[in-house]
């Protein structure tokens, strides 16, 4: 079951009151008992001033935990970070999104750095990866993503969220070994599905959209979504706000798994008191930039506006690929043919300095159809992505 609740602002008593249906409806309150702990995985991702959307919203944090509280259960909110993960970048993570006056109210912000290794069983050759122990080891987990558009896995959900309890070093080994976006979704499902006794709530009240997970737009979607299942919560939601869905590399897989089965997916009990909901702007996937390099006849690379470059060096951090390097004061491409357009660089450069190569090329009407459909996946143009 899925429920979905609409709430247009973050107003905590709101989400509170949200939060406790949610606990009635699905049975929350006699599943998470007294003394249990209970791990809430919110989506921290810092992001450059005045973008408030690109992280779970603190009051949707506070107000799942004290209902955790309230079940006389420990809390614990966890998160990996960017880079090394360390208690440094865990700290300056907690104080940069604000998160430490939770602290003071009895929520527990995790600096335990273990990490514990997870077999990955999948026909990939990345057969072990580095969990947040925190994560692993808890009794419960409530996971807490920030719905938001992803330029590799189409969907920034419940599934990648809970993905995301690896570390990036793991990521990056991930990122840096496979192109295609569907073997990376399959590790990411696997992943996710790996942890135990868990349970999603989705903070979709100011969602993204467009060049998620970082450099998106700003939506006003509105909804707080549950479920028990992290593969029904995403099928329903991108259903919901993409008429192409599953064509995105997350949803396909979802599908993939359920053996095909979309109709069971499709009759997935779902509380809703909305039948209309706003269409997203979906990043082109990687296997709709392999279609736009066969159309036009060569390969389309992420590239460096230098006049927009601030020099931040986060590219040249990130990419797990070590395509990006700082050279004579200029943050530069090389060993192009090793990057494997994970649009990493894309999605985290804080001024949007990277972009899709522009061409100008000849095309014939039979090829501007195929555009069209490599084109934003709902139907809705994404000049940036797709002007390959
Ligand atoms: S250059 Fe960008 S797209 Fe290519 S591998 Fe590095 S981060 Fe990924
Ligand atoms: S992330 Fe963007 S601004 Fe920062 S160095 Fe890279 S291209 Fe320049």
């Amino acid at each position: 079951m899925v429920g979905i609740y609409s709430i247009n602002q973050y107003d905590y008593d709101k989400i509170f009151d949200i939060v406790n249906n949610i606990f009635n409806e699905f049975g929350l309150d006699k599943r998470i008992k007294k003394g249990m702990n209970v791990v809430i995985k919110p989506d921290l991702t810092p992001s450059e001033e005045g973008k408030d959307f690109s992280s779970s919203n603190i009051l949707v944090i506070k107000a799942v935990a004290k209902k955790v509280m309230l079940c006389e259960a420990n809390v614990t909110i966890v998160d990996r970070t960017e880079g090394i993960f360390n208690e440094k970048s865990i700290n300056e993570e907690y104080e940069k999104l604000g998160l430490l006056e939770l602290e003071e109210q009895g929520i527990n912000l995790n600096r335990d750095c273990k990490v514990v290794k997870a077999d990955v069983k999948s026909d990939s050759d990345i057969d072990k990866v580095e969990i947040i122990a925190t994560i692993k080891n808890a009794d419960f987990v409530i996971n807490l993503p920030k719905l938001k558009t992803h330029m590799l896995f189409g969907l920034c959900g419940a599934t990648v969220n809970l993905f995301s309890s690896i570390t990036s070093e793991s990521m990056k080994n991930i990122f840096g070994k496979y192109e295609e976006s569907s073997k990376i979704s399959k590790i990411a499902l696997m992943v996710a599905r790996s942890i135990k006794n868990q349970f999603t709530i989705m903070d979709g009240i100011v969602a993204m959209d467009g060049n998620g997970y970082l450099n998106g737009n700003k939506v006003n979607f509105g909804h707080i979504i549950a479920s028990d299942s992290l593969t029904e919560l995403d099928y329903t939601v991108s259903k919901r706000i993409c008429k192409m869905y599953k064509q995105l590399p997350i949803i396909s897989e979802i599908i993939r798994v359920s053996q095909g089965k979309t109709d069971m997916l499709d009759n997935i009990e779902v509380r809703e008191e909305k039948t209309k909901y706003k269409q997203f702007k979906f990043p082109l996937s990687v296997e709709k930039l392999s279609s736009l390099d066969k159309l036009l006849g060569k390969k389309v690379w992420p590239k460096i506006n230098e006049k927009k470059c601030i020099k931040c060096k986060i590219c040249v951090l990130r990419c797990p690929t070590k395509v990006i390097e700082e050279e004579n004061h200029k943050i530069v491409m090389k060993n192009r043919h090793k990057c494997t357009r994970c649009m990493h660089c894309v999605s985290q450069c804080p001024v949007n300095a990277i972009y899709v190569k522009k061409m100008r090329v000849k095309i014939s009407k039979k090829q501007i159809q195929m555009l069209n459909e490599a084109k934003g996946q709902n139907g809705n143009e994404n000049k940036e992505s797709i002007d390959g």
